[in-house]
């Protein structure tokens, strides 16, 4: 085997410096050293490569390894192969990190393996985003449409079809991201990640209800999002504020369950797509358009709903055993590190592809404009904002050194 080609920049003193050094010598490999706190063109051009005086950094056989762990060094090496154990999470430096594990953030990392790249895919929940609170799946081609599926089955699917081509998925909420010099740094709870690219498929939010008494009913009567047990609201009258496709998806959901679903729908008419409407109704889902909810009423748990209705002066109240609050997507704050992102509505504006004005952070799926939000549209997009990820570093080399 060729003697791997090595330059370790060190600051000399520090214990992550003599790891690597240990690292080193314990394989007997030679190298060449640079010390960046008395070279002063060594400790430029660091600060240049990582936007810091990061040390140890090593360049290995034309790459790059920012701070690695001695396994990552030694794999870099080729002295130790051992892909177990980088999965078992010995690894720190990745070509692609993924912020956010739903179908687009799944979706990217299946993509960026497909071109030959190292990816880790991190999410503070189990992969799966929104597609965990669907029961049935039944819009994505191919999928549910005859036997019903779930949104967990098909969510596990995905991650394991990620995880096939070798994407590294990991539990772990992302704190910030940072770019430093040509690099990435994702700190997060699983750990800290150095990074080529990233690509950020965090997803949306909730839209809240504002309107007074509706926060002390939540979880006593009043859910955001229907899909969480069908038993609560068996044989019960429930209420759907909402006139979109989520509040039709909840209609329909309840409408198996419940003993009167109606839907409250804020505009004059349904905006959901017009065959989810057609569901609702043949669910026996009764939609009263133009109604604007105005007050919410209760004890221990919720008891009364107050509307107005499009031409109907009065205000009209109803007992009810739950309201469901399903009026679509709002836009998430951005993690720490990406607010100078720019923004439309709230939500990431970006290139074609996801790209954004910062080299090397792409965006996909719900977390940005994207004008359809569906599993479809959101599963294309992080394909398509990998595929140009991975041209963009193919093009966007890091400097190599003569050795
Ligand atoms: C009630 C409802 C029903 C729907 N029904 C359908 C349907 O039947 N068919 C259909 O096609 N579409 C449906 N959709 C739409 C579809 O589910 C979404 O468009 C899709 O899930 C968005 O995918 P995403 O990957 O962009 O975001 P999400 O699915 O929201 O995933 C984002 C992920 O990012 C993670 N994350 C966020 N911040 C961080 C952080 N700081 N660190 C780590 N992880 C983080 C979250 O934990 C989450 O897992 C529905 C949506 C809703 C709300």
């Amino acid at each position: 085997m060729p003697a791997a080609k090595i330059v370790f920049f060190t600051d000399g003193v520090s214990e992550s410096n003599r790891l690597a050094r240990e690292a080193l010598e314990s394989c007997h490999l030679s190298w060449t050293e640079k010390n960046i706190s008395t070279d002063a063109e060594a400790n430029a051009f660091i600060r240049k490569l990582c936007g810091a005086p990061v040390s140890p950094v090593l360049y290995v056989n034309d790459h790059w390894l920012p701070d690695p762990t001695q396994e990552e060094l030694l794999e870099a090496c080729k002295v130790r192969h051992d892909s177990e154990r980088l999965e078992s999470r010995g690894q720190t430096i990745f070509d692609v990190i993924v912020v956010g594990l739903g179908p687009a953030g799944v979706a990217a990392c299946h993509g960026a393996r497909l071109g030959g790249l190292s990816v880790l895919g991190l999410d503070e929940n189990e992969p799966g985003g929104h597609l965990l609170n669907l029961t049935d799946v039944d819009e994505y081609l191919g999928v549910g449409y005859d036997d019903a599926i779930s949104g967990r089955e098909v969510a596990d699917n995905f991650a394991e079809h990620a995880r096939h081509v070798g994407a590294v998925l990991m539990r772990g909420k992302v704190n910030s991201v940072r770019i430093q010099g040509a690099f990435k740094r994702v700190h997060s709870t699983a750990g800290n990640f150095w990074g080529r690219a990233v690509i950020i498929a965090t997803g949306s939010t909730q839209r809240e209800l504002k309107i007074q008494g509706v926060e002390a009913f939540v979880n006593r009567g009043i859910r955001y999002g229907a899909h969480v047990d069908a038993a609560i609201y068996k044989d019960r009258r429930v209420m759907v504020v909402g006139g979109g496709d989520e509040a039709m998806h909840a209609g329909i959901f309840l409408g198996q369950h419940a003993k009167h679903v109606t839907v409250l729908c804020p505009d004059d008419k349904p905006t959901a797509e017009p065959l989810l409407v057609e569901r609702a109704v043949g669910h026996g889902v009764r939609i009263i358009p133009g109604t604007k909810v105005v007050a919410v009423k209760g004890t221990d748990t919720l008891e009364f709903i107050f509307f107005v209705e499009k031409g109907i002066p009065e205000e009209q109240g109803l007992p009810v055993a739950a309201m469901i609050i399903a009026l679509g997507p709002a836009p998430k704050a951005p993690i720490p590190g990406l607010e100078r992102m720019p923004q439309e509505n709230g939500y990431f504006a970006h290139g074609e592809g996801g790209k954004t004005m910062f080299g090397g952070i792409y965006v996909a799926g719900d977390c940005t404009n994207i004008e359809i939000r569906t599993l479809m549209s959101v599963v294309a997009s992080g394909s398509l904002c990998a595929k140009r990820m991975w041209q963009w570093l193919a093009s966007n080399p890091l400097p190599r050194l003569k050795v």
